[in-house]
């Protein structure tokens, strides 16, 4: 059997498109339902290993996609050797080696020192007060249409460095390990100039990360910096007590949704689509009945959902329409809070 015969199993009408692959069909999604063409099918297609199983399927509507056998799992609820059987392909045990590769450990992640607490609580607090007298980051802050009371809140500020330029100190000076360049020389504490974003739990800074003021298109050092010592864990902004978490890239995107729709959602802001996850903030997604996964609108947010997918089970990917983060989406007029509650009342 292939996957052309089990889709018109169901009652799916298929329509031969084109020879490629051996011949390419496309019919309804039988997951999703949409379109009439949207559900490709090709029946003689071997999977990326050079094995043949039953052909392959993708929806470009609800990005299902696999072989016959990811199909019949899929569709009838039935395990991989009832699959191989119904299909008459030979059915593999699963290596040792890739059980365990495919078995993904989080990591616990210690808490920043506490000399670097204490240090970085002031910078933070001394940040803030900059940034209500700094008037054009200020009003870039705003433009971005967060609110002076989220500005309050989040503590978010500015760093308007020292003698014009950035701060950079001594690691020790932050209970941190001195750390040796390519060149030999000692790294520096830098505290570039920029709008400061810190990440706070229980109103104490555990991570930090600084907007760049001086970053320029083709600058060899990031537009985001995270200071050194953060913890390196995504922020969590909220209360993790909702049954909704909604995931984010950036941190600004994140404290943006809380000020629309904190009712609604708690937020996890990545930082980089493609970091892991540490075993606190897993066990807490693991806990929280729905996520919704909202990555920015390019090939590294798609890469990303299709790990979180494998990860999480209750979990659905929310995209914006055109723009490409959920911050961009809401410059351009959408009301973030009727979006997601749309999502979460769909179906
Ligand atoms: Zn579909």
């Amino acid at each position: 059997m292939t996957i052309l015969e089990l889709v018109q199993d169901l009652g799916c009408k298929t329509r031969r498109k084109a020879a490629c692959h051996g011949g390419e069909y496309c019919s309804p999604c039988p997951f999703c339902k949409e379109g009439d063409d949207r559900f490709l099918i090709w029946p003689q297609r071997h999977n990326k290993n050079g094995e043949y199983q039953g052909g392959r399927f993708t929806c470009r509507v609800c990005d299902k996609h696999g072989d016959a056998i990811t199909f019949l799992r899929e569709i009838y609820g039935i395990g991989y050797r009832e699959a191989c059987i119904k299909l008459n392909v030979p059915f593999k045990e699963k290596s040792i080696k890739s059980i365990i590769q495919s078995h993904y450990k989080p990591k616990i992640i210690l808490e920043p020192n506490e000399l670097w607490t204490e240090k970085m609580e002031l910078f933070v607090t001394w940040c803030n007060s900059k940034l209500l007298n700094h008037a054009s980051t200020m009003d870039h802050v705003i433009k971005r249409g967060i609110t002076f009371a989220t500005i309050q809140h989040f503590k978010l500020g500015y760093n308007p460095g020292e003698y014009g330029c950035d701060i950079f100190r001594e690691y020790k000076d932050f209970g941190l390990s001195p750390e040796t360049k390519s060149d030999g020389k000692q790294r520096k504490f830098w505290l570039p100039r920029g709008i400061v974003i810190p990440t706070l739990s229980n109103g104490i800074p555990i991570k930090v990360k600084i907007r760049r003021s001086a970053w320029k298109a083709g600058d060899s050092f990031p537009k985001y910096v995270e200071v050194s010592g953060s913890k390196q864990i995504p922020s969590i902004f909220g209360d993790t007590s909702l049954p909704y978490a909604f995931i984010v890239e950036s941190e600004l995107d994140a404290i943006l949704v809380q000020q629309e729709a904190s009712d609604l959602v708690y937020c996890v802001a990545l930082g980089g689509a493609t970091k892991p996850l540490d075993a606190i903030t897993d066990a807490l997604l693991r806990t929280t009945p729905k996520i919704l996964f909202c990555p920015d609108f390019d090939e590294a947010g798609a890469k990303a959902w299709m790990k979180w997918k494998k990860w999480f089970s209750n979990i659905e990917r929310i995209l914006t329409l055109f723009e490409k983060s959920a911050g961009d989406a809401y410059l351009t007029g959408m009301d973030l809070r009727e979006w997601i509650l749309n999502t979460l009342t769909r179906k």
